[in-house]
């Protein structure tokens, strides 16, 4: 997902949005996710998820990176992707999924990134 205009740093761009499940729910779902190499729930805490593949807006687009331009903010059950700089019209977002590793799935943010996200 691209910045279709210049964006101030901290500005609130956009929620993640999506179904609100159990963590219970979210495990088996994300189980069935990673077998296509996608990742859509979204922790807001021990016990809840956001599914962003179910009714979730285009912010289950913007991709991982170690190093992106935007963070995530959970306050309560809601999920803000903010910018972490000042980001220039036409620039791909993307911020830190920071699932530890959980997907099994290698970080494409630069070439040779031997992160797993
Ligand atoms: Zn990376």
């Amino acid at each position: 997902m691209y910045a279709s205009e210049p964006i101030n740093k901290n500005k609130r761009i956009i929620q993640y949005t999506g179904e609100k499940v159990s963590s219970t729910e979210a495990d088996r779902r994300e189980r069935r996710y990673q077998k296509k190499g996608q990742i859509w729930c979204f922790t807001l805490s021990r016990r809840w998820y956001r599914d962003g593949n179910v009714g979730g807006s285009t912010a289950r687009f913007i991709n991982h990176s170690c190093n992106g331009n935007c963070y995530s903010e959970v306050v309560d059950d809601v999920v803000w992707i903010r910018a972490s700089k000042n980001i220039p019209k036409g620039a791909e977002l993307s911020y830190d999924y920071n699932t530890k590793g959980e997907a099994d799935m290698r970080c494409r943010c630069r070439p040779g990134c031997k992160s797993l996200i």
